[in-house]
């Protein structure tokens, strides 16, 4: 059997295009410059994984920001008003991903949403009658031939044609349909010169198949590739999946003239049953996703070789494959230099699944791979584990009643008590939390860290801090401050560190968007509080003024969905788990005169099933009360605030509704305004503030701006229920732009307020 994966992370192990790019951005380094480190890290990826064995390497998952808007520029699908800027190519590129404000112009980025149900997010390209889909990038062809220059073959991977075509936002009345003609050109130019090449495979992406489809999605994707499959040519086409099974569409998938098939055996629920029942045409190869492209642990050689024998012995002609792209684990375990084998001989991150991926090559060659070392080696580690069982922690879990997932008296009661007490002018302003972590926040940090200041030194400057940024914000004007999260370097590796059950790393990093990336703690055993972890800070900073204080805090489910998992209990219990741990911790808020307090919750969708059938019976129906759990026993008077990142929870609205909060900060900015219909729809009762400019982009929004955007608000909320704030946290931005930014925010609050 052959090997392969779908893509490997691209940021570099040390996160040298991170750091590249933002020199770039800043004027520091030139475009030459940008571009030959991402060359280095390129080469180190193709050496990598030529070096490990692995059959099939892919090319162009490498990106400057995101893999869907690479798709999109390859294919001329770029905004007019990107064009006007007269910009070079990577610089109208990143007037899409990031916005542009300057000299040639002033625009605001492209839409970007969650990346299926991953943390990683991908650019929302636009489209609309006038567009002129033809094939005018270059870049899968340079990188193929930068990979063949070093002595390495490659596989060279796009989003494919469907799933293209369902993510693109169409900006006037045009659809899917109205472009299958046209891209189905595209795509085969694009195979022609893959061709000319002598590429020999060629990746096509179909993550969008998993979902639940309809009979028009169906019979769009057969017109796609019937069209597109007609090229003549060399090259053979894999038609990737991932993230699930494809349920919906096996057969006609199998049926089509693809030369192969990547399914994902790990998220795919169904996909052994599938292929089982169904069959798989003798004539292709089956790509079967069997190591785990998303979580670090080790893979089960038993469970997968099991699975690889059955699929042999039916006569498949298989590739062991990972189930999604590698871009979803860190790069190297070489880099964690304070966990001991103890731990890290259960973990597996992208460098160390190459071997995974060679060594299940070399058992599945073998008569009795049962009789191997490798495998009898593989199989000791899943028998113990150190130090993971709380008997204390499952106990308390088992004990939790029903009625500790309600808050009493219910939110129309609290709400009135909660306007006496706090006196809030109509439309409070706040900010959602952070504020920008410049470098002396994170020298500090880091210097703390290495020991080389000790921890008065530390409390002192952040307690510095945290007055100056107070002081700010009482200029600036802002209703409900923060103390702007100075200590912490991420909202869940900070909670991490200080729960018991925790694991957290040095450099394992994972890309969240563009070249942004996340260090997600690892959830190694049962979970609890030691101490409180967030109180100190927030009470001194409520010591230095009289308006209210938010406490700051992050909820289970999103500790839960961006930590790894464990895998040998269920996601649901180490979240009643975590939810316990925080409760304990807003209790003690409260108790030390804290009366605002937010429970983030940014990526509560996040692990939403895809398929919309499983939505409650295996997310929502705990997810929701464990948030509950959170906050159900503080007072009346306590106003409790959550916030949720990226508005896609239309379809989900009376759930959120049900966390029950008191209010309830979204980001809006990005998207339509389309949220507020169902708001309203719904009669959500939770008070909320939907986000007014994007922060995600250093532009300043000005306050005509923002005022509109709250004009158009208040068409669709009532005006006592409506917060004015940014869309999420402002670490990742500067202190200028944000200063303008809030100032004009409150300006725009204040106008309002004059007309209402
Ligand atoms: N309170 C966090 C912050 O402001 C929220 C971050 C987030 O939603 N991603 O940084
Ligand atoms: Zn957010």
């Amino acid at each position: 059997m052959k090997t392969s994966i779908i893509g490997y992370p691209r940021v570099g192990a040390l996160r040298e295009l991170k750091f590249a790019t933002e020199k770039y951005f800043r004027n520091e380094i030139s475009a030459e410059d940008l571009q030959s480190t991402a060359k280095e890290i390129r080469k180190t990826q193709w050496t990598t994984l030529k070096n490990s064995g692995l059959d099939f390497i892919p090319s162009n998952d490498f990106s400057f920001y995101d893999n869907v808007l690479d798709t999109a520029v390859l294919f001329n699908i770029i905004p007019q008003r990107y064009k006007d800027l007269g910009l070079s190519n990577l610089d109208t590129y990143f007037a899409m991903a990031r916005g542009y404000q300057g000299e040639s112009g002033d625009v605001k980025a492209l839409a970007m949403k969650k990346w299926f149900n991953t943390n990683y997010h991908y650019m929302v390209p636009e489209i609309d009658s006038n567009t002129e889909i033809s094939l005018t990038g270059t870049k899968p062809f340079d990188e193929y031939k930068e990979a063949l220059d070093l002595g390495v073959q490659t596989k060279p991977v796009i989003t494919g044609a469907f799933t293209l075509l369902k993510l693109l936002r169409y900006t006037d009345n045009s659809n899917a349909q109205n472009f299958a003609d046209s891209i189905i050109d595209a795509y085969c130019q694009y195979f022609n010169k893959l061709d000319s090449l002598g590429v020999q495979w060629a990746q096509l992406d179909e993550p969008y198949l998993v979902h639940d489809l309809t009979d028009a999605d169906i019979e769009l994707f057969t017109k796609l590739y019937k069209g597109i499959l007609q090229q003549e040519g060399n090259v053979k086409v894999i038609l990737q999946t991932y993230f699930g099974d494809v349920r919906d569409i096996y057969n006609q998938l199998t049926d089509l003239d693809f030369d192969a098939i990547g399914l994902d055996f790990i998220e795919g629920r169904q996909t052994s049953s599938l292929v089982e029942s169904n069959g798989f045409p003798k004539d292709k190869i089956l790509f079967a996703g069997v190591v785990n492209g998303k979580n670090i642990w080790r893979n089960n050689y038993k469970k997968t070789l099991s699975a690889l024998t059955q699929l042999k012995n039916s006569g498949i002609n298989t590739v062991i494959n990972t189930s999604c792209s590698l871009l979803h684990t860190p790069y190297t375990l070489k880099n964690e230099t304070k966990l001991t084998q103890e731990y890290t001989k259960h973990f597996a991150f992208a460098k160390e699944k190459l071997s995974e991926l060679a060594q299940l090559k070399e058992l599945s060659e073998l008569d009795s791979y049962e009789s191997s070392p490798i495998f009898a080696h593989n199989s000791a580690l899943f028998n113990e584990r150190v130090n993971c069982v709380d008997k204390e922690v499952q106990k308390r879990v088992s004990e939790i009643k029903e009625n500790d997932f309600t808050r009493l008296p219910e939110f129309a009661e609290r709400e009135k008590i909660q306007k006496e007490t706090f006196k809030l002018p109509l439309f409070p302003t706040t900010t959602i939390g952070s504020f920008p972590q410049t470098l002396d926040v994170k020298k500090n940090r880091t210097a703390f860290k290495k020991g080389e200041i000790s921890e008065k030194q530390y409390v002192e400057f952040n307690k510095n801090k945290i007055a100056e940024c107070v002081k700010l914000q009482e200029e600036i004007g802002l209703d409900v401050l923060v103390h702007g999260e100075y200590e912490r370097n991420d909202m869940v590796e900070y909670f991490g560190e200080q729960l018991k059950g925790y694991l957290f790393t040095e450099k394992a990093w994972v890309q969240s968007y563009g070249t942004r990336c996340v260090k997600p703690p690892i959830i190694w055993g049962d979970v609890s509080r030691t101490k409180p972890m967030t109180v100190d800070w927030s009470v001194y900073a409520q010591s230095l003024t009289k308006k209210p204080m938010k406490g700051m805090l992050t909820g289970p489910v999103t500790i839960l969905n961006w930590s790894f998992p464990r895998e040998d209990i269920s996601i649901k219990e180490s979240t009643y788990q975590i939810a316990l741990a925080i409760r304990d911790e807003v209790l003690d808020l409260e108790k030390n005169g804290i009366k605002i307090i937010q429970v983030d919750e940014a990526a509560l969708r996040e692990k939403l099933p895809l398929r919309k059938s499983d939505w409650y019976s295996e997310y929502l129906d705990w997810a929701i009360p464990a948030f509950r759990l959170v906050h159900s026993g503080t007072k009346p008077e306590t106003q409790i605030h959550t916030h949720m990142c990226y508005s896609e929870f239309t379809d989900i609205i009376p759930a959120i509704d049900n966390m029950d909060a008191d209010v309830i900060t979204f980001e809006a900015s990005r998207s339509d305004l389309l949220i507020l219909d169902s708001l309203k729809e719904n009669n959500f009762k939770t008070e909320v503030g939907p986000g007014v400019y994007d922060i995600h982009s250093p532009r300043v929004p000005s306050v005509a701006e923002i005022k509109s955007a709250l004009d158009k608000m208040l068409t669709k909320i009532d005006k006592t229920k409506l917060w004015v704030n940014p869309d999420c946290g402002l670490k990742t931005r500067g202190t200028a732009e944000t200063t303008a930014s809030l100032k004009n925010l409150v300006e725009a609050a204040k106008e309002l307020r004059n007309e209402n």
